[in-house]
C-alpha cells in the first residue's frame, strides 16, 4: 500500500501549555484527509508514554488513524532522527506492504535551517503561538500532493 507521512512534532504545533489545542487538530485532521497521511512522532512527547497516548486519544476522538511511529534519537538532530526513521523503515518486513511515497516534517523549529539540504520540499514550519492554521494546511497539502 503506498502512503505518506507527516512526522510530526507537538508543541508549537498541535498543543499549547501541555493542552492539544482543537483548531489545530482539526486542521491536522484536514491535511490527513486530504493527502491520505499517517503520523510519525518526532516531537520530545514521543518519549513518553503517557504523551504518547494524550496524542493517540486525541487522534482517536477526531478520526485520524494511529501513530505509526515515533523517530529514535540516534543521530545528531531531529533532522537526523527523521532519516534514520526512514531508512530502518524501508529495512523493516514487518511494514513491507507499505510503501512511502511522499513525506513531510510539521515543526515550530526551524528544521530547514538545521539542513536545508535534506529538508528542501520536505518541511512546513508554524509558528509557536499558532500552531497548525490554514496556511500550513495549503502548504502541507501542496508538498505532499
Ligand atoms: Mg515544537
Amino acid at each position: 500500500m503506498e502512503t505518506k507521512i507527516i512526522f510530526l512534532d507537538i508543541d508549537g504545533v498541535l498543543c499549547f501549555r501541555k493542552e492539544i489545542d482543537q483548531k489545530c487538530l482539526e486542521n491536522l485532521k484536514t491535511i490527513v484527509d486530504v493527502t491520505s497521511t499517517r503520523i510519525v512522532l518526532s516531537s520530545s512527547w514521543r518519549f513518553f508514554p503517557k504523551s504518547r497516548a494524550k496524542v493517540e486519544s486525541s487522534f482517536k476522538q477526531i478520526g485520524i488513524d494511529p501513530l505509526l511511529g515515533w523517530t529514535s534519537s540516534r543521530g545528531k538532530t531531529r533532522v537526523d532522527e527523521i532519516y534514520h526513521w526512514l531508512k530502518d523503515f524501508d529495512n523493516k518486513t514487518i511494514h513491507e506492504d507499505i510503501f512511502i511515497t511522499k513525506w513531510i516534517a510539521i515543526d515550530d523549529m526551524d528544521l530547514f535551517k538545521l539542513d536545508a539540504k535534506r529538508m528542501q520540499d520536505h518541511f512546513v514550519m508554524t509558528m509557536p503561538l499558532n500552531g497548525i492554521t490554514e496556511e500550513t494546511i495549503k502548504e502541507a497539502i501542496m508538498l505532499l500532493s
